[in-house]
């Protein structure tokens, strides 16, 4: 729809253009704060993790919330392609970089799925998916990739940056996303990324190979690879593109603000389910509902639960101490899970879960942010019980509705109330862990066995007694009568087909 046909009080609101001038780095320990328009990823002078504030945000929370609701409702009608991703928030995402720097992937507004009927028998509850597969590289990362390479482009179309290596170390979806952010930036941008040796998935493996990253594979883990990613962003001049760049925090909130329009800006009894690895995203999902929820947006902070796996459970653990004040944070060794982008033993992002929860429950006046952990068996079973009901969940999608079932065993959830479970990848991202539990191949450590009735194989049909085709010899016409009712008989067999 074009400008001059949306209602009239409303157009002066929908293509932003009275920028922020006013956002800067503060950082979560000693405070201080820091000017934007430099990369920085951890405080120079005590060495903690950053968020980014915008010292405007107080001129949006004097427009009232039904004018919000109404500005982001009606930019969906617009197509103006720096407004159509993540960026329909502009004012809550990165309201310093002007319109022309923002690159628009196809990222964001991912369709939230509501659960099979028969799903929901089997889990006693009506939940849904949100299907943050269906991203352009097939995760949520690139949420935070469009906000953090937007920036990137806003220093390089201003000359504050010539050109700029990103780098990322990954658990394989952190990667793919940079990669193919970066790619789009080709000349200026050249992206290198980090992975653990053996422990990312051949797809994931083939993304940044496929946008032309340099891709290195280290011995060790995630934390690892991490560890080496760090030394490079503070030593030589290159962009970090990890979580711990509060950059991708901003895009991400975007699924924040997504689950409130979707549920028309009323969160009552929205409970927010996601998996929890570097814990950016629950950051973000945190941050993002603090902002709407002060704007006036939302009148209600929803319930969130952050899962883990019991092979990489560091947060859970940390909030399991009920008494706040005797909470210490532990790194643990990880072992291998099937939520292997989750697989993380030292989150980045720890500090800025322990700041925002106490704020979230605070402004919320009761505990609204729990945690669950639960084993793989789990993550694997509940996976493929959603797929075989019409879902695409990832393995972190199974570890989500793993999470459901425990939390409503915790008595976490009530009747009433409407889970909606973040599939942060796309299945097809992790059919190895699928292939290994149909074929009961998984490696003792894991431990999985296959329950029987949610394996699946294909079954080969091969006639005996007849010529087969074979590539680059056809069959003779009556040969290949034969061989289509001998093989048409085969499959209704196995079918219980009985004959017309
Ligand atoms: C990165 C990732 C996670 C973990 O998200 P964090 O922000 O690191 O907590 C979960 N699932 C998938 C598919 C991921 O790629
Ligand atoms: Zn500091």
């Amino acid at each position: 729809m074009k400008i001059k046909d949306f209602p009239k009080e409303i157009q002066e609101f929908l293509i932003p253009t009275r920028f922020s001038t006013g956002m800067f780095y503060r950082c979560l320990g000693c405070e201080r704060e820091y000017d934007i328009y430099q990369l920085l990823y951890t405080c120079p002078a005590c060495g903690q993790v950053l968020l980014i504030y915008d010292s405007n945000f107080g001129r949006y929370k004097k427009i009232p919330g039904e004018l919000w609701r109404k500005i982001f409702d009606y930019r969906r009608m617009l197509n103006v392609p720096a407004l159509r991703g993540v960026f329909r928030y502009y004012e809550f995402i990165a309201p310093i970089i002007p319109l022309e720097a923002i690159f628009y992937l196809g990222e964001g507004h991912t369709p939230m799925i509501e659960a099979s009927a028969l799903l929901q028998n089997i889990v006693g509850q009506c939940f849904f998916f949100k299907n943050d597969g269906q991203n352009p590289s097939a995760s949520f990362k690139d949420r935070g990739m469009a906000s953090a390479f937007s920036y990137l482009k806003f220093l390089l179309l201003t000359k504050r940056l010539p050109s700029i290596l990103a780098i990322c170390a990954s658990t394989g979806d952190t990667s793919a996303a940079a990669a193919l952010y970066a790619a789009y930036l080709q000349p200026f941008v050249k992206s290198a990324v980090l992975l653990p040796q053996g422990k990312v998935t051949p797809q994931q493996l083939s993304q940044p190979l496929g946008s032309g990253a340099r891709v290195f594979e280290l011995p060790g883990v995630f934390d690892d690879c991490m560890k080496v990613v760090e030394a490079l962003s503070e030593n030589y001049p290159v962009a970090l593109l990890n979580s711990k760049n509060a950059w991708r925090i901003l895009g991400q909130e975007s699924y924040a603000y997504e689950i409130a329009q979707d549920f028309e800006y009323d969160l009552k009894n929205v409970v927010v389910i996601l998996p929890i690895g570097n814990a950016g995203n629950i950051t973000a999902i945190m941050s993002g509902f603090i902002k709407f929820f002060e704007a006036g947006v939302i009148k209600y902070l929803p319930k969130i639960i952050g899962v883990q796996s019991e092979h990489a459970n560091p947060v859970y653990r940390y909030f399991s101490e009920p008494d706040p004040k005797k909470r210490r944070f532990e790194t643990v060794t990880v072992r291998p899970s099937v939520a292997q982008a989750a697989m993380i033993g030292n989150p980045v992002s720890m500090p800025r879960v322990i700041y925002l929860e106490k704020i979230y429950s605070l402004l919320a006046r009761e505990t609204r942010v729990f945690f669950a952990q639960v084993p793989e068996q789990a993550i694997m079973d509940w996976q493929l019980l959603a797929n075989r009901h019409g879902h695409i969940a990832c393995t972190h999608g199974g570890e989500g509705l793993a999470g459901l079932i425990a939390a409503m065993e915790a008595g976490l959830i009530s009747e009433e109330e409407l889970p909606v479970i973040d599939s942060t990848a796309h299945a097809l991202k992790f059919a190895g862990f699928q292939d290994m539990y149909f074929q009961n191949t998984f490696p003792s450590d894991f431990k999985i066995t296959p329950v029987e009735k949610l394996s699946n194989r294909p079954t080969r049909i091969k006639p005996a007694g007849i010529k087969l085709p074979q590539p680059g010899e056809p069959l003779s016409e009556e040969d290949m009568g034969i061989f289509i009712k001998n093989t048409s008989a085969a499959i209704a067999d196995q079918l219980n087909l009985r004959p017309k």
